[in-house]
């Protein structure tokens, strides 16, 4: 047994798994560059009133999940690590005067999330989502291109196009009607309640129906949805988002029941699943617009619309599904030497080739010719360059690892022969 682990519910991301991740996190960058987002980072941890005020109170992220900091100075502030970007990055938003800025501003992040939940299959205590926002821009096309995005990226990522959930629960308008609604129906039935969603009545019942509490999804199937008690701008977005929707040829299910955890949505919300495989803990990400959040944090009344995609969640996905995993880079060559003892001159011709832009690795360790060639051979490089006493007369021997073959070589020509190689093998 070792001394200390990762911490529960944290993983290490190996070789493998963290190249896996790289290649997503490309196809991230890549799309959302594509599609006109600007990248943007801040703190893996913000005030905690950040999130109190920004993901909502009596939510299942602030109220039990979120990983508060141990104050440890008298600074008189409280941090906690975030659990989803959105509301760090509208405290940027607001910080840094983006409002003055040419709206819309759209914006992405991709990086580790932290909530303090019970660990299981595909959920972790620290996880990774890639995550796009768009300010000033109050729809209804935004929300279509958003949701177009989130299932592009999957089927780039090499799944089969995600079932896209979709709803909309309403605005300041009309939602506080259908949340008297809801309350009245789980009033009636305040026994059939567990003890936390019984105290979460009283303070949100919208919450409710986003409950991962098993013995409530019976209730809740029969629980009044928000269609029909739409306002008509409302109405009149929901079905202007579905037509966008239509025209870009995305299939989607209205789902009236889908909430999201999270306080903050008004209007579009959705959720993407795994083909097929709709569970409480496979969704693959989801979003919504959240047109009050910016002036809840402070800011100028600011429409906003973003999703986060749980990239943990996609590589479970494609593992289910038996994709190959994603190769490591390979070095195109290995330089390896008959002296044992002459790391000086393997370190140097490698530092020449790599600076040439080749990928090469030199043997360092001072070991016999033939293990540095096996190393060579289980790397998978393709050539070896064996550093001999010819050195002296500018030579060096390139080994063709699969032909079993050999020559000289004047070192002089070989970044440009290695390259020629390269550029074959592409
Ligand atoms: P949420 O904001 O809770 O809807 O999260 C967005 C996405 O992040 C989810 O659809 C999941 O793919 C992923 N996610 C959320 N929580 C976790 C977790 N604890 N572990 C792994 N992935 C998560």
């Amino acid at each position: 047994m070792p001394l200390f682990r990762s911490p529960r519910g944290t993983r290490d991301l190996l070789p493998p798994e963290r190249t896996a991740f790289m290649r997503l996190e490309r196809i991230a960058a890549r799309l959302a560059a594509q599609y006109g987002f600007r990248p943007i980072e801040t703190p893996l941890f913000e005030q905690t009133g950040v999130f109190e005020r920004g993901v909502g109170e009596v939510t299942d992220v602030v109220e039990k999940e979120l990983f508060r900091l141990a104050p440890r100075s008298d600074e008189g502030e409280t941090w906690a690590l975030r659990p989803e970007p959105t509301a760090g990055l509208v405290r940027a938003y607001i910080q840094h005067g983006m409002q003055t800025w040419p709206q819309p501003v759209r914006l992405t992040t991709t990086g580790p999330m932290f909530r303090y939940d019970r660990p299981q299959a595909g959920r972790y205590r620290q996880f990774w989502q890639f995550d796009v926002e768009v300010f000033g821009d109050p729809g209804p096309a935004v929300d279509a291109e958003l949701i177009e995005l989130a299932v592009r990226f999957h089927t780039e990522a090499g799944l089969e196009a995600p079932d896209v959930y979709l709803n909309s629960i309403g605005d300041d308008a009309c939602r506080p009607a259908y949340v008297e609604a809801l309350a009245a129906f789980y009033l009636e039935r305040i026994d059939r309640l567990p003890r936390l969603e019984r105290e979460r009545l009283e303070r949100n019942p919208l919450r409710l129906l986003d409950s991962k509490d098993p013995s409530m999804v019976e209730l809740n199937a029969e629980a009044p949805t928000i269609t029909g008690r739409l306002c008509d701008a409302c109405a009149g977005h929901f079905a202007a988002v579905r037509q966008h929707l239509d025209a870009v040829g995305v299939r989607y299910s209205v789902d009236p029941r889908l909430v999201r955890g999270l306080d903050y949505y008004t209007r579009t919300a959705w959720e993407l699943f795994p083909a097929g495989a709709r569970g409480t803990q496979s969704a693959l990400g989801g979003g919504g617009r959240y047109d009050r959040l910016v002036e809840r944090l402070g800011g100028r009344a600011t429409p906003g619309i973003g999703f986060g995609i749980g990239l943990d969640r996609v590589l479970l996905a494609l593992e289910a599904q038996g994709a190959p995993p994603e190769s490591e880079p390979v070095p195109l060559a290995v330089v390896v030497g008959a002296d044992p003892a002459g790391t000086r001159e393997r370190l140097r011709i490698a530092t020449e080739l790599r600076a040439a832009g080749l990928t090469v690795r030199a043997d360092l360790a001072q070991r016999k010719l033939g293990r540095q060639l096996e190393g060579a051979v289980r790397d998978g490089a393709r050539f070896a360059v064996i550093v001999g006493d010819d050195l002296a007369d500018g030579l060096v021997q390139l080994r063709d690892l699969g032909a079993a073959s050999q020559k000289p070589v004047p070192l002089a020509d070989l970044p440009a022969l290695l390259r020629r190689k390269s550029g074959a093998a592409q």
